[in-house]
């Protein structure tokens, strides 16, 4: 066992004795991840997936890797820098300045490596570490429309580090890069017919991938939740990923243009270390006094991925009255 899980695990027995500390004797990052009671959110989220949905997950697992699930959507490394550079371009200019000129090499303090994948996953679990500098952000070249989602999610994580790894940022830090990978799911199915066909790519699988890359990053997250529910793993990191989930799912409720003005508010929000203002931006009440909102967040975060899994009742009842127009029309003319 690493010094870094023995001191999680202390840290975890810590909590886990005594829900209410003394304000003075403990840090900031301990203080505010206490005030949203992180470990009683992985509790909610854990009981609150269904066996039915444990068992669609299950397709999703049994194929070798989660967050690593292959994409059937084929595209080249210059493709995948191409729709990266338009994605941001209209996010925000100034977001898609600073983004083309790491891709460019020419933000001396950011290196962006894209090299092929070599089996060795420590390539993208790479968040920068913001005290060391250049920081090295490494994208694995899989081939699949999976290292377009990577590059996305790390550049984002470049977009925050100007301060160092703020508090805010070591419990909030992977809610960006998940809300602009769920923002590129919308540019993706955004794409003209004539983009489309200029990047190879097939509607019908491009919809399925991304499906499949939302509900694979879910079944990542829950596992977050599910080690931190039971004390395993490693708290801080079990701790933001899950959060990325329920932010994320509340993000996606936004229309597009409020995601904009959103995501670039809460990276600031992040970077300058104000934990209220960035909850406060997307409308999030997790605080641990705020029982009924904190409920609501988990609840939203399951449903979104339960619709996905299966179609639900709605969505069958319109298909079927579709098909009844269709035959009524069919006999009408
Ligand atoms: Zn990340």
């Amino acid at each position: 066992m690493g010094f870094r899980n023995i001191i999680d695990r202390l840290f975890n027995s810590f909590f886990k004795d005594r829900k209410t500390l003394p304000q003075s004797t403990i840090d900031p990052y301990a203080q505010k991840v206490e005030s949203i009671d992180d470990l009683e959110l992985a509790k909610f989220f854990d009981e609150s997936l269904t066996p039915e949905m444990e068992q669609a997950m299950q397709n999703y697992t049994n194929n070798g890797g989660i967050y690593n699930y292959p994409l059937q959507t084929v595209i080249s490394e210059q493709h995948t820098i191409e729709i990266a550079k338009k994605f941001f371009a209209s996010i925000d200019p100034e977001i898609s300045a600073k983004i083309n000129d790491i891709i460019d090499g020419n933000y001396p303090e950011i290196q962006l490596v894209m090299k092929p994948y070599d089996g060795k996953e420590e390539s993208n679990v790479n968040s920068p570490t913001p005290n060391n500098k250049p920081l090295r952000v490494f994208v694995p070249i899989r081939g699949d429309l999976r290292q377009l989602y990577e590059l996305v999610h790390e550049l984002t994580h470049t977009l925050d580090t100007e301060n160092g790894d703020t508090t805010t940022r070591k419990i909030l830090g992977e809610v960006a890069p998940q809300c602009m990978e769920r923002m590129l799911d919308s540019f993706l199915l955004g794409m003209t017919d004539e983009e489309i066909k200029k990047y190879g790519f097939d509607k019908y699988i491009l919809e399925k991938d991304i499906k499949d890359r939302r509900i694979t990053t879910f079944i990542s997250r829950y596992h977050n939740a599910q080690a931190l529910n039971n004390r395993r793993g490693n708290r801080t990191l079990d701790s933001r990923y899950m959060l990325a989930q329920i932010y994320s799912a509340h993000f996606n409720k936004f229309d597009i243009e409020s995601q904009k003005n959103k995501i670039k508010s809460f990276i600031d929000c992040v970077r300058n270390d104000d934990f209220e203002g960035a909850n406060s931006v997307l409308g999030i009440q997790i605080n641990r006094n705020n029982r009924l909102q904190r409920e609501f967040h988990i609840r939203e975060t399951i449903e979104e991925i339960r619709n996905m899994l299966f179609p639900t009742v709605e969505t069958n009842r319109i298909d079927k009255r579709k098909s009844k127009d269709i035959e009524r029309n069919i006999e009408e003319h």
